[in-house]
């Protein structure tokens, strides 16, 4: 079992498979970064899983393959039906855009994965315009539909921003409850690399748009869920992620690998241990202890919100968000 130095046990792990992206989202990447990892610096497949395993045998419950987008990364269901695979009751799931999902879904469901979590920030084609840079919403929808039509269960993330999609939050939240999808809306994280005039709404601020229109209670956290969850009447629950909340760092369980090896106890903070020359080497022991210190070392909070107005140095396409 990995536990931290906050007596947290750490079973999730977040797999960036490639900082690279088809969209240019304005909280995320609005800009083509000025140069991508090169290819060679990458680990292989074969290579992530031999952390993969490793991880798993020293007590990771549940893995989430993320990026940049990481459908862009070719065979990724063979990746993801080798930690099928190796340990089939492994929570495993996937955080897409949705762009190329439609013609992948079904390899994606047959090589094991469980569950997907597709951004939807809009429902309105020229706001999808204006957020990823490009016209991406018909490709979305028709991947959430072909993915629920494999028999995938899908969950919505959106980040809700002023003057962008906050008067669409009920909409987007509708179209989730209609397909019993579940949704949770992200409060815009703060970081270098996102377009200065992005501003996100806090959760009051969501909660007062939502309860002009439903009656719902606070269940609070659960388990470790970063999310804080509320339900309606009808029993429909939608969450919301609060990183500047006091509580959000409380029940963490994660840590990220990027496509480099790089291994992250904290999404804010910059401390990382590469577990790439190990892996290469086939260096398993040296794998472990690497793991083992990045575990110790999780800080005990985020800075999110901090007094001093610092903001995250890392962006969010490397560390997979
Ligand atoms: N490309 C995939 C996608 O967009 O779903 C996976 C990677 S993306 C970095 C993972 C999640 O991080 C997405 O739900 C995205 O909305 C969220 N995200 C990215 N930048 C963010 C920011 N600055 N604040 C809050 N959420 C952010
Ligand atoms: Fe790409 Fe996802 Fe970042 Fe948007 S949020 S730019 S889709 S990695």
């Amino acid at each position: 079992m990995l536990m931290d130095s906050y007596h947290r046990v750490v079973d999730y792990l977040r797999i960036s498979v490639t900082e690279r992206c088809n969209f240019r989202c304005q909280y995320c990447m609005p800009e083509k970064p000025f140069s991508w990892v090169p290819k060679e610096n990458l680990l292989t497949f074969e290579e992530l899983f031999l952390f993969v395993k490793v991880a798993i045998d020293e007590g990771i419950k549940k893995i989430r393959i993320t990026g940049g987008e990481p459908l862009l990364r070719e065979d990724l269901d063979k990746f993801i039906k080798m930690i099928y695979d190796y340990a089939p009751d492994i929570d495993l799931a996937m955080t897409t855009n949705a762009f190329l999902l439609k013609s992948t879904a079904q390899k994606l469901k047959d090589a094991g994965l469980k569950r997907l979590n597709v951004s939807i920030d809009t429902l309105k084609p020229e706001v999808a315009l204006a957020i990823a840079g490009k016209d991406v919403l018909a490709n979305v929808l028709e991947g959430v539909e072909e993915a629920r039509a494999v028999g995938l269960k899908v969950k919505v993330n959106m980040v809700p921003m002023k003057n962008m999609n906050a008067d669409e939050i009920i909409d987007v939240l509708e179209y989730c409850k209609e397909r019993n999808m579940s949704i949770r809306f992200i409060e815009y994280m703060e970081n270098r690399f996102a377009a200065k005039e992005i501003s996100g709404l806090k959760s009051d601020e969501l909660l007062a748009i939502l309860r002009e229109r439903y009656e719902f209670i606070d269940e609070g956290f659960d388990g470790s869920s970063p999310s804080h969850y509320y339900k309606m009447k009808d029993g429909y629950r939608f969450g919301i992620i609060e990183p500047y909340g006091d509580d959000f760092c409380k029940q963490c369980n994660r840590i990220r690998l990027t496509a480099e090896g790089q291994l992250i106890p904290c999404l804010y903070f910059d401390e990382a241990l590469s577990i790439g020359k190990a892996i290469k080497e086939g260096n398993i022991a040296g794998a472990v202890e690497v793991l083992r210190e990045v575990v110790k070392n999780k800080p005990e909070k985020n800075r999110w919100g901090g007094e001093d107005g610092e903001v995250s140095s890392r962006a969010f396409y490397e560390t997979g968000g």
